[in-house]
């Protein structure tokens, strides 16, 4: 018997262990849930200790106990344990100078762009459905996808010898069309928006018996979410932080870190304190953050309109527990417009040296607001969730930078060069002292 199985999150009932996200009783959705006790004797044995999960490889199956996998699961690729570190100089900017200091030494990035194989934290979630996948006998393995998603799957499903079939939204990044194309999965590009293309996945999954990933397979996806939390806590120290900021689309990353740090806390792994969730999102695609800041505890449906298309999902599933997560929590969300996420793009990049995609652009930009609001105070211990990689979308910051004329491989041709670039750079200073005065 395995230690975990569905639960339905509003009425109770158990569905066991089978490829299926809804209860048929009350049509709300499933979630995973754990024999906590068989988990504490593990802790209790010493098999499961702090001790014991450091001398474990560094990657996100160290907290298998945690995790829906299947009996005699051996995984096939170290996916996770991405790292956690201090950013002072980006700190010291969205804090503002007064506070520079204090809030060098309390702001972290956890920094998913470089999540392995497919550089966001898509991999975590899709290697334990597909670990499942696997179980329940799929041959074949689906999704819809804003991209991260669509990359994840056909990379993990190539490594485990699955066929992929990944439907997207017609308008994605070039990078993360190829970036699924190449891995052999079939894409099927459609003119829609996510959130029709999700529906369109739904109505496949009645027809077809596939492992849809955000369909059949989404309480064992959403779960692999949650080693960004556990990572989080063991890498501060096995401590919580004050706030975590994290970029939403359907809300479900969010929850997933709330639900990590609660079974710690639950366990005994982390001390009981609490901590606050913000959440972040682009104002062009801003379901969850327009009803927080408007006082709603449902949803209204949106149509995107944002360069963030990894976020862009109008109708977001987890969006009210999302909602309650923030709100429970003490926490906020904001959003903020395209200019403010290439801004805050180039912020990071030139501050800490993380080139993010545009999902960390709102994640850096919303929590500069958080900073100026004083919802988040220097002194408090603080993640910014750094979801993906900027590689993968070059294309919203084509125009920012000129591509500068080639010189002749001679010395005096540089310090000719460099004379002249000194000179614009001191003009463009001027320029700039004289708008401020
Ligand atoms: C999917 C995604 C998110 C948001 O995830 P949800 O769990 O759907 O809220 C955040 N950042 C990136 C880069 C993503 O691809
Ligand atoms: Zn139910």
């Amino acid at each position: 018997m395995a230690h975990y199985e569905l639960h339905c999150r509003e009425c109770g009932r158990s569905w066991g262990n089978q490829p299926r996200s809804i209860c048929d009783e009350c049509f709300s959705p499933l979630e995973i849930t754990y024999d906590y006790d068989t988990i504490r004797d593990s802790i209790a044995q010493g098999t499961f200790s702090r001790e014991e999960i450091a001398q474990r490889p560094p990657n996100m199956w160290r907290y298998a106990e945690l995790l829906p996998l299947p009996a005699g699961f051996e995984p096939r690729l170290p996916v996770g344990f991405t790292p956690l570190f201090r950013a002072p100089r980006l700190a010291a900017r969205l804090a503002g100078t007064n506070d520079a200091q204090t809030a060098a030494q309390n702001l972290y990035l956890k920094n998913d762009a470089v999540c392995l194989p497919t550089l966001s934290f898509k991999d975590r979630a899709v290697a334990v459905a597909l670990a499942q996948a696997l179980a329940f006998g799929f041959d074949t393995v689906a999704c819809s996808s804003t991209g991260n998603l669509a990359n994840a799957v056909a990379a993990h499903a190539a490594r485990l010898g699955l066929k992929a079939w990944i439907l997207i939204p017609s308008d994605l990044e070039p990078a993360k069309i190829l970036g699924t194309q190449v891995f052999g999965a079939n894409v099927v590009r459609i003119n829609g928006n996510y959130d029709q293309v999700n529906r369109l996945c739904s109505q496949i999954a009645e027809e077809r018996r596939w492992g849809f990933v955000n369909v059949n397979l989404r309480p064992y996806y959403a779960e692999g979410s949650k080693t960004v939390g556990f990572e989080i806590a063991e890498q501060l120290g096995w401590r919580l932080p004050d706030n975590v900021v994290v970029p939403m689309a359907g809300g479900s990353l969010i929850t997933k870190i709330k639900k990590a740090f609660d079974e710690l806390i639950k366990l005994g792994l982390v001390e009981e304190k609490p901590v606050k969730f913000f959440g972040a999102q682009a104002t062009g695609c801003s379901p969850i953050s327009t009803a927080v800041k408007t006082g709603s505890t449902e949803i209204e449906p949106q149509k995107p309109a944002t360069i963030a298309r990894s976020l862009a999902i109008g109708n977001p599933a987890d969006g009210h527990y999302a909602i309650k997560t923030i709100k429970q929590s003490g926490g906020w969300a904001e959003d903020v417009s395209d200019p403010e996420v290439i801004d805050s793009i180039r912020l990071l990049a030139e501050t800490e040296g993380i080139f993010t995609e545009t999902a960390g652009g709102v994640t850096v930009g919303t929590a500069g607001k958080l900073y100026r609001q004083d919802r988040i105070l220097p002194e408090e211990t603080t993640v910014l969730c750094i979801t993906g990689n900027g590689l993968k979308t070059t294309d919203v910051l084509a125009g920012v930078y000129e591509t500068e004329r080639p010189i002749a491989p001679k010395l005096a041709e540089f310090e000719n060069y460099l004379q002249q670039s000194l000179e614009v750079a001191e003009v463009a200073k001027e320029a700039a002292a004289t708008v401020g005065a």
